[in-house]
């Protein structure tokens, strides 16, 4: 992988297949309990209220206006505007759609679920800049919604080297994403339009809360109340089974996770997969207790003071890192963690 992208693999897919299939996992849950191997069920987490989902931003908000995106600078607006025309010379010839004057997508081939896509891209927005995010970007992105037939062609167009395993890219330099729709069934695409918005929101957030928020939505739930959850996937097992194992266990903690400080920390070798799942299921955790979005406001706001969110976390959870631990691998081996 380019050190300079963000990627998702194949193997997200293959187990994603697997859990939204009806027969248990096999290859991927040798350690877990029978229970936990099956696939979840139709049902869906209960869905915090509308006013539980706004106490929490209100933890932080002094009015209700205060959680509405802050207008970009006369400036930015010239700055984005450029960006967005050049996103769009770019694909002029060929279907394409602006979603919010932020993103641009592009059909890289007849067979690319354009419309989907841009469906997805606009209620992902919708969710986060009516909830908890306030900054935009500055540059628009370019997103080549691509098939089978072509994502090979599209990633290697910004990454000769990149492994066409991975299922969606995200190319911050120059602002591209390249997705491929045939494996994710368009769900990585949730994935990496998060990655943009939360480092417009939040740029000196550490990888492992961009990508603990970006791989939430990759099975994301729209609420009624306009809200964005996610469901369990996946992930869920990988902890699970190095809960299983005596040699991985002790490192499913949330203080190893708030300690993953740096990029290269976040992908040490063989630990990146973990370093995932542990990102997200916090956050999933974080967003069924309704402090998902209090603790990211929070730690937003006073991450100069808190570079590493430990504090931000304890204030609004109630206990360090270290101490929720123990509730935390209490829930992800519940029932509960797999809806
Ligand atoms: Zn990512």
């Amino acid at each position: 992988m380019s050190p300079r992208a963000l990627s998702l693999s194949i193997a997200f897919v293959l187990v994603l297949a697997a859990w939204n299939t009806p027969q248990p996992l096999t290859t991927s849950a040798p350690q877990a309990d029978a229970s936990s191997s099956a696939a979840p069920s139709a049902a869906t987490i209960p869905a915090p209220s509308s006013a539980a989902y706004l106490a929490g931003l209100a933890l932080l908000a002094p009015s209700p206006s205060s959680s509405a995106p802050i207008p970009l600078s006369p400036r930015a607006v010239d700055a984005l505007n450029r960006s967005l025309r050049s996103a769009v010379s770019q694909v002029a010839y060929m279907p394409h759609r602006v979603v919010e004057d932020m993103f641009v997508l592009a059909a890289a081939d007849g067979d690319a679920p354009l419309d989907d896509a841009a469906e997805l891209t606009r209620k992902t927005l919708d969710a986060l800049y009516s909830g908890p995010l306030r900054h935009k970007p500055e540059d628009a992105t370019l997103v080549w919604i691509c098939t089978k037939a072509t994502f090979a062609k599209y990633l290697h167009m910004y990454a000769p080297d990149e492994p066409t395993s991975d299922i969606g890219v995200y190319f911050p330099d120059v602002h591209v994403i390249v997705v491929d729709t045939a494996k994710a069934t368009g769900l990585s695409l949730s994935h990496e339009i998060t990655h943009v918005l939360v480092r417009a929101d939040m740029p000196l957030a550490p990888l492992w809360l961009e990508e603990g928020i970006s791989s939430l939505f990759e099975a994301p739930r729209f609420d009624a109340d306009g809200t964005i959850h996610g469901r369990a996937h996946f992930r869920l097992q990988t902890l699970r089974d190095a809960l299983a194992s005596p040699k991985t266990a002790p490192e499913v903690r949330l203080d190893t996770l708030f300690a993953l400080a740096t990029p290269e920390s976040f992908r040490e070798g063989g630990k990146e997969y973990l370093h995932y799942a542990e990102s997200r299921e916090a956050m999933r955790w974080l967003d069924s207790r309704h402090q998902l979005w209090a603790f990211y406001t929070k730690w937003r706001r006073d991450v100069l003071d808190d570079p590493s969110g430990a504090a931000s976390f304890a204030s609004v959870v109630g206990k360090s890192p270290s101490d929720a631990t123990a509730d935390w691998v209490a829930w992800l081996q519940s029932d509960e963690a797999k809806q």
